[in-house]
């Protein structure tokens, strides 16, 4: 995503993108990892995904069980949490720890480092690779003999839309 230069002042929100491209992207990325992998895309994993990449949003669990339930009677909350399991460990979500909530994974479908940008305002998170930053981070690991078990870097601040929202104040 690049910086917006033609965000519209008179919407609190503007539209910056076709986000059903956002959506038909990610699930067919998806659908054809699973494929690739061997392993089983099921109803339930799928709704979830979808229902996860309904925005760039940061969704906790029990929104997503909200909106599973008209859709899958049945739902209960071990059923998301196996699904969100088998979405995190596919690489196609990332959970953002400080919100407990989970997001869309917009680069690659695999296990990888990355920086999450959370807007405390929209509560929207961009993922960002970031290396140079990992490099470092990586370095200060070994020093430290410590061995990381994610490398997810989590910022919280107020991003570029809801800045330019609110007419670049401060
Ligand atoms: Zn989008
Ligand atoms: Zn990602
Ligand atoms: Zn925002």
């Amino acid at each position: 995503m690049h910086p917006s230069t033609e965000v519209s002042h008179s919407h609190p929100h503007p539209l910056e993108h076709d986000h059903k491209k956002c959506v038909s992207e990610a699930l067919d990325i998806a659908e054809h990892l699973c494929v690739v992998r061997g392993v089983q895309l099921t109803p339930i994993r799928h709704q979830v995904l979808e229902l996860i990449w309904d925005s760039h949003k940061a969704v906790k669990a029990y929104d997503l069980l909200d909106r599973i339930k008209p859709l899958q009677h049945a739902a209960k909350p071990a059923t998301i949490y196996r699904a969100l399991d088998f979405l995190i460990e596919q690489g196609l979500i990332h959970r953002v720890e400080s919100l407990n909530a989970f997001v869309g994974c917009s680069c690659s479908g695999h296990q990888h480092e990355l920086l999450l940008l959370i807007c405390k305002r929209c509560n929207e998170v961009e993922e960002r690779p970031a290396p140079k930053v990992m490099t470092a981070l990586s370095e200060e690991f070994s020093q430290a003999g410590f061995v990381a078990y994610s490398k997810a870097i989590e910022a919280q601040g107020i991003c570029v839309k809801c800045r330019e929202s609110q007419g670049n104040q401060n």
